[in-house]
């Protein structure tokens, strides 16, 4: 065991897996988070385990869709416009990927992270009462005809690499399958095996009590600034103090960009930030998530309700929500459930983290004992169980069985 702990920095799914997988490889572990745990971006997602999430934003049509699409007032992609001159050094390299090599080298390096998610949740909870939290089910994206899934033919390409391919159901099969849905939904394209989550902010809640029951801390603690002697950890400063760790891993989603910044490293991530409407008291549910095309969002049937998450709004981390993207997700739900009732809504609006190659940066800065966990874009909460694991390998001396080079920080920091 480390004389002195292992600091992880951030409670989030990211964080909270690290912290876990750290411990079960024998270290002392310390999780320090500004806030409660789990009130991140992994409060309020999906709460999809998107194992078949492996093709990018960025596929090559993007460049024919996306002026269209920031145009369209009723399309879910929306820009902070007055954010835009700042956004623009990051957009130029994200879009310097919208194309097809780029496109095959992120879905091969997303694929180890992504396509055995429910296993690896699974196994985060084995043999613990946090078992009941990882449902198997199917997934379904609802499409208006199958000439709109025949149009989306390149991303299921890219899905069908990593062996996902659907089952896909037409006409009035589709009501009888999924019998929320309404006429306007005329095709399904289903995939079995899947797995979703059903309260995230409670589920990285419960993970929080089981790290701690299990001999790890969690302090509220809001870190500052990080101690280095001979270039390398000895201490995080805190608004709470100075705490002495032997190393210290970075999984503080957004937010990780200006601890990077402490470290005089500037790392190119930007949010997509995104939105969810609950519905309280549904008048009916899907029998399993799915995800409404027309709105680009997920749905799924939780415990506080009937979760709607998703668009994207190109923004920064410090402003508010906007009205548009709720409408956009309230107008498009009433299209697809045209039946629904409820007795109320909350609203909810979080920050993707992500960097221009849609991968996270996960490893070592350097021979620094500082380590990064963050990037995870739109599926942070999939992967998060797996980057803990590899992060946990990697600190304790052994070779994760995959090639970390696609995930190295040095791709986007000079060390
Ligand atoms: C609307 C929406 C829907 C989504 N749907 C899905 C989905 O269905 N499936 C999926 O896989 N992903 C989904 N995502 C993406 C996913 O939520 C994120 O990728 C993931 O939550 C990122 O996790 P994280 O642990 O990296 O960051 P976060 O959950 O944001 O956690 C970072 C933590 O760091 C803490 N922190 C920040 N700065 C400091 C500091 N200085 N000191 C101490 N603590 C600090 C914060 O308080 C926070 O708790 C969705 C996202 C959104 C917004």
């Amino acid at each position: 065991m480390s004389e002195k702990p292992i600091i992880v920095i951030g409670a989030g799914m990211c964080g909270l897996s690290t912290a876990i997988w750290l411990q079960r490889f024998g270290h002392a572990v310390t999780l320090l988070d500004k806030g409660a745990p789990g009130m991140g971006a992994s409060y309020g997602n999906a709460g999809l385990l998107a194992q078949w999430a492996v093709a990018p934003v960025t596929s090559p049509t993007l460049w024919r869709d996306a002026p269209k699409l920031l145009l369209n007032p009723s399309s879910p992609l929306f820009m902070k416009w007055a954010y835009f001159p700042k956004l623009l050094p990051w957009l130029s390299q994200y879009l310097s990927h919208a194309n097809d090599v780029a496109t095959r080298r992120i879905v091969s390096n997303l694929i180890p992270i992504l396509s055995d998610a429910v296993e690896q949740h699974k196994s985060l909870v084995r043999g613990t009462d946090l078992e009941r939290w990882v449902c198997d089910s199917k997934f379904s994206y609802a499409y208006p005809s199958k000439a709109h899934f025949e149009a989306d033919a390149y991303a299921w390409r890219m899905k069908k690499l990593a062996g996902f391919i659907p089952k896909v159901i037409t006409g009035s099969d589709v009501q009888d399958c999924e019998p929320i849905l309404g006429s306007r939904t005329q095709c399904l394209a289903v995939l079995e095996g899947q797995g979703h989550i059903t309260n995230p902010g409670e589920y990285i809640a419960e993970l929080t009590r089981y790290l701690a029951k299990n001999g790890g801390k969690f302090v509220q603690a809001e870190v500052r600034d990080f101690q280095k002697k001979d270039g390398h950890i000895y201490a995080v400063e805190t608004d709470q103090g100075t705490f002495e760790c032997s190393k210290a891993v970075i999984t503080a989603g957004i937010w990780s960009k200006d601890l990077m910044r402490k470290l005089n490293l500037r790392v190119p991530l930007e949010t997509e930030r995104g939105y969810h409407i609950i519905f309280e008291n549904p008048s009916e549910m899907p029998r399993d998530p799915m995800m409404v095309t027309t709105g680009k969002f997920g749905v799924n049937p939780m415990d506080m309700g009937l979760r709607c998450a998703g668009t994207v709004e190109l923004g920064d981390h410090h402003a508010g929500p906007s009205k548009a993207p709720f409408s956009l997700l309230m107008h498009r739900t009433k299209e697809v459930f045209p039946n629904l009732s409820y007795s109320g809504t909350q609203q909810w609006m979080g920050f993707r983290p992500s960097t221009p190659d849609s991968v996270p940066l996960i490893g070592q800065l350097g021979h620094s004992g500082i380590y990064t966990g963050f990037g995870h874009q739109h599926v942070g909460l999939t992967a998060g169980p797996k980057t803990g694991r590899l992060i946990a390998q990697m600190i304790s001396g052994q070779s994760p069985n995959i090639d970390m080079s696609a995930y190295a920080p040095e791709r986007y920091v000079a060390l």
